[in-house]
């Protein structure tokens, strides 16, 4: 049997025995808990990424920025001795059991991906059926991010090198980029406003976003414009590119290399001449 299925079935379980034996009013403070420490976790992380242009600092300050607020509400409710009588009444139980349910399946969320992107159990992740669900919503919560213009740290490892591109092996966090907002970015090849496609799961538990240019076909993660090429590897197409050789998507391939066409718009934005 898939090791992944009991440990969801296992996981979800103990999520739903721990809120009904905490009572409904204390369930309810748990997701409070959990809301407010994503929002302090973000925060953190935006202002100290703003500030040290550094990921790393930036991730932990949202690691300490979620247990921060996570604990200290603990601490403040086990201060008070807030547990009301009506919380712990029998049908109280049933709704404290439904939101350790929801709790289960938000934690099994974030840490199947994970998992997922482990060498030791990715496989497993990948051929879970309970897990599918899970990964096929990765891709929409993805979407969100990007229409919110959420600033989270990375949802997804990428490589840091376009050589890199397409390895199951070489990734690395790194800040995300929006790439909805790279929607009619310039097409390297034919220099026409490409099209946002969406993000799709491309192997396993991995998700890339997927742009298509109207006029020649060419599909790409956005490597294939020169906007994007310059979000994603802070370098410009044209420099990436070595004699002799033409570039393509490692992701979404085209077999069909080439060499970026004219000035890139933008280091050069007005086409302005030398
Ligand atoms: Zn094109
Ligand atoms: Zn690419």
């Amino acid at each position: 049997m898939n090791p992944v299925d009991p440990a969801i079935v296992l996981l979800v379980g103990l999520a739903v025995f721990a809120e009904v034996r905490r009572g409904l009013a204390l369930a309810l403070v748990d997701v409070g808990r959990l809301v407010l420490g994503l929002v302090g976790g973000m925060l953190a992380y935006m202002l100290v990424f703003s500030l040290s242009h550094d990921y790393l600092a930036g991730l932990i300050a949202f690691s300490v920025g979620v247990t921060g607020v996570v604990a200290g509400l603990a601490a403040l409710v086990r201060a008070l001795e807030f547990n009301p009588g009506w919380g712990r009444r029998w049908i109280a139980r049933v709704g404290a059991g439904v939101i350790g349910l929801g709790l289960g399946l938000c934690i099994s969320f974030v840490i199947l991906p994970v998992l997922g992107r482990l060498p030791g159990s990715s496989d497993a992740v990948a051929q879970s059926r309970l897990a599918r669900p899970f990964l096929e919503a990765v891709p929409k919560l993805h979407h969100a991010a990007d229409v919110l213009n959420l600033d989270l740290p990375q949802l997804s490892s990428r490589p840091a090198l376009f050589e890199e591109e397409g390895s199951r092996t070489i990734t690395e966090l790194g800040p995300r980029v929006n790439f909805m907002r790279l929607d009619g970015a310039m097409c390297i090849e034919c220099r026409s406003a490409v099209k946002f496609e969406g993000y799709f799961r491309t192997a396993g538990v991995r998700v890339s976003p997927r742009f298509r240019c109207p006029n020649c076909g060419r599909v790409s993660d956005g490597c294939q414009t020169f906007e994007g090429f310059h979000a994603m590897y802070g370098v410009c197409p044209q420099e990436a590119v070595r004699p002799g050789f033409g570039l393509d998507c490692g992701v979404w391939s085209n077999d069909r290399p080439v060499l970026p066409l004219g000035d890139c718009p933008v280091d050069r934005p007005n086409g302005s001449e030398e």
